[in-house]
């Protein structure tokens, strides 16, 4: 498991020991947080822990060592991507968020493992990449995101690449509008980072809360599923849907559309991944109709939320400037986090950042990860020249 302090790992946590008989943790890792990781261990008994935040690798050593564990330590992000490939275990669950998930996300892949899939930024980057190591290798990919599990779902049997073949007319994805769903442009100006993490109906990390506030979220998305199922983007769209009970639709030439629906929590998707294509309780209750009452529809505001229409341009432009939208936005949502920049400051540093890397190239993963790097250089700088207070969200730069 790639990413277990997070909030998808602690849902797959979740899952896993519900069915003690059907699997057993191999390796957990974590960004930097020593202690989560080791109460982790303590309670599932993996083979292997990795940190990859190289200094604490002594504090894990020592933890396991005091802990009487036997689980061999490791640190770095090389580890992590030898491990995702090395590792006996059958099946990688990739929920690291960012960027920094791509090597070990391609290593699982390219090493033929059923690869459980969340790390959304990974496809953003390199979903090029991806889909190839998977049809080379016969890796298994199942997606986890709860759109593309539904689509998974809806599409015939091999979903992978589905979209693109004939009597698919359309995906749409559902957005739940997040936090702001029908604010105007003047009053997203001052909204702060706490607002903008309490989403209304997930519980999740703070990059993706805020994605989701930006509706970037469901612009990663579009981008993801372009990958996963080969939908061209004018075949797939976004449809709000503030409950968060239908998941996604597959739209068919005949007029059938198929959608699958379920409660607001990750565990069904995972759950859904672990056991495919058998079912297992996810400890997810079941979903009434008659209580949810009632679900409404809206298209999205693409005015306020320009963070969507960003994201379909890069599709379009190709994967270079999908990788400038993700490091961009990455950065930028940092930077807000931070306080160091204003909510309507992050799509202006995106497109900024579009603008001035629109002639880079990133053909293979080495040149991929330096325009990568190159981008959060530029994005940082823009966030640094200080746009928290400038309540139009304008960058006041001169580029
Ligand atoms: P999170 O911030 O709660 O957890 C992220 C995990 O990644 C943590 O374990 C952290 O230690 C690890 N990590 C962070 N940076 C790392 C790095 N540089 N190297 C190695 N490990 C690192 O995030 P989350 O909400 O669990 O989301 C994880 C991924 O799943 C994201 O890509 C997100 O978009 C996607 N996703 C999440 C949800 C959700 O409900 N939370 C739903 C759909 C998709
Ligand atoms: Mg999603």
């Amino acid at each position: 498991m790639l990413g277990a302090t997070g909030s998808i790992g602690a849902s797959a946590l979740d899952v896993i020991a519900r069915h003690p008989d059907r699997f057993r943790v191999a390796l957990l890792s974590a960004h930097s947080r020593v202690d989560d990781l080791l109460a982790l261990c303590r309670r599932h008994r993996p083979r292997h822990a990795v940190i990859a935040d190289p200094a604490g690798y002594a504090a894990l050593a020592a933890g396991l060592r005091d802990a009487g564990l036997a689980c061999v330590p490791h640190a770095g992000p090389d580890a992590l991507a030898a491990l995702a490939a090395g590792v006996d275990c059958d099946t990688v669950i990739a929920a690291v968020v960012g960027a920094a998930g791509v090597p070990a996300v391609l290593a699982a892949a390219a090493a033929g493992k059923r690869l459980l899939l969340a790390n959304k930024e990974a496809v953003v980057v390199a979903g090029d990449l991806l889909m190839q190591a998977v049809a080379d290798s016969g890796a298994e990919l199942l997606p986890i995101d709860s759109e593309h599990n539904a689509i998974f779902q809806c599409l015939p049997a091999p979903a992978l690449g589905a979209a693109g073949r004939p009597g698919v007319r359309r995906l749409q994805l559902t957005a739940s509008g997040g936090p702001f769903r029908g604010w105007s442009r003047e009053a997203l100006a001052a909204v702060t980072p706490a607002q903008a993490c309490a989403h209304p109906n997930w519980s999740m990390g703070q990059k993706i809360s805020v994605d989701s506030a930006t509706l970037m979220n469901k612009g990663l998305e579009v981008i993801e599923a372009h990958w996963l199922f080969a939908a061209p983007p004018e075949r797939i769209d976004v449809v709000v849907h503030p409950q968060s009970i239908l998941h996604s639709l597959v739209d068919y030439e005949d007029g059938s559309s198929l959608a699958q629906l379920g409660l607001p929590d990750m565990r069904t998707a995972l759950a859904c991944g672990l056991a495919w294509p058998e079912r297992i309780d996810a400890g997810v209750p079941m979903l009434s109709l008659a209580d949810v009452g009632r679900l409404d529809f809206e298209p999205p505001d693409r005015a306020a939320f320009p963070c969507l229409d960003l994201a379909y341009r890069a599709l379009r432009s190709g994967i270079a400037a999908t990788t400038v939208l993700n490091a961009a936005n990455e950065a930028a949502v940092s930077g807000f986090l931070q306080g160091k920049l204003a909510f309507l400051g992050i799509p202006q540093v995106v497109e900024s950042c579009l603008a001035r890397h629109a002639g880079d190239s990133a053909a293979g993963l080495a040149e991929r990860l330096d325009l990568d790097q190159r981008v959060r250089r530029t994005a940082t700088e823009l966030v640094g020249r200080g746009h928290s207070n400038d309540s139009s969200g304008r960058m006041r730069h001169d580029g």
